[in-house]
């Protein structure tokens, strides 16, 4: 069993401040689903768990079984369990699925140990399979003019042949339509194991109904600011987020009340003068 823990998390982009605090503790064998509006840091906390360059930690800790997670570099972080499944997965030409995938799993290899290249294909055609993807996705170049929903699809299938213990899974819902969104939920769902366990970033519930969600965190503000159960999920599908952020007395920058004082200012530079 894998624990993944997040204490104090403060991460900036750019030098500006996204996460704020993010407490948050997730073990293999259970999923959890991260939700929250636009630009919360939702993103951000996948990349700084990953460990994306662009994405400073600034405080906190995150371990892995109590390894200091910040100290790895990305491939070790992937070596060690860690799977992240993007929101806008990158185009490489050249490359095809298939070698990419495969060249990820003989990276993980123990020195000398070689990849049964028979067990390789049979996992590859029983995921197509399984993703209802299309037979020649594995032999073309990588997300090179997939669709949204292929690529997406693929994201599940490199994470099924990669078999990670915590997958972090960011948006995997956007650009499938109705019939992917049943096929690749239940795909995760399939590898839901004492093994197995995933952050599930999403803004809908859509996807939520075909896992076996175990917990619900919001992130508001670069902070999770309410956790629970499924009738968290099924709060902010009806309401939104408005009354969480009420709730709490959050407002973003740009929604600041404006008080009378200022739109009094506004209002007369715009009148025309006399
Ligand atoms: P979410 O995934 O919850 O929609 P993100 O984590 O993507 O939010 O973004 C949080 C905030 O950080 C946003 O205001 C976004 O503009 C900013 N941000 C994220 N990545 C970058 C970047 N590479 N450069 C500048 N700002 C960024
Ligand atoms: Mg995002």
């Amino acid at each position: 069993m894998k624990v993944l823990e997040i204490k104090d998390l403060h991460v900036s982009v750019e030098n500006k401040e996204i996460l704020k605090g993010v407490n948050l503790s997730l073990k293999s064998g259970e999923f959890h689903a991260i939700m929250g509006p636009n630009g919360a840091g939702k993103s951000t906390l996948a990349a700084a768990i990953m460990g994306h360059y662009n994405y400073k930690v600034t405080k906190g800790s995150i371990t892995l079984n109590g390894e200091d997670v910040l100290k790895m570099s990305v491939d070790e972080r992937a070596r060690k369990g860690l799977f992240l499944g993007m929101q806008y997965p990158s185009e490489v030409s050249g490359l095809t699925n298939a070698e990419f995938i495969k060249k990820a799993l003989e990276a993980r290899l123990e020195e000398g140990k070689r990849l049964s290249l028979y067990k390789f294909i049979k996992e590859l055609d029983q995921g197509v399979l399984e993703l209802q993807m299309n037979k020649d996705l594995p032999e073309r170049y990588l997300n090179e003019g997939f669709s949204g929903g292929e690529k997406k699809r693929n994201e599940i299938l490199q994470m099924k042949l990669l078999k990670p213990n915590i997958a972090l899974l960011d948006e995997i819902d956007s650009g499938l339509d109705v019939d992917g969104l049943k096929v690749v939920g239940e795909a995760i769902n399939n590898m839901k194991s004492s093994e197995f366990g995933a952050m599930i970033i999403t803004h809908y519930e859509r996807l939520l109904d075909y896992l076996d969600i175990d917990r619900a965190h919001v992130l508001v503000g670069g902070k999770i600011v309410k956790s629970g159960g499924l009738e968290l999920i099924k709060k902010i599908n009806k309401e939104g987020y408005d009354w969480v952020k009420t709730e709490l007395g959050i407002f973003e920058e740009e929604e600041k009340p404006i008080s009378i004082e200022s739109c009094a200012v506004k209002e007369s530079a715009a009148r025309p003068k006399k």
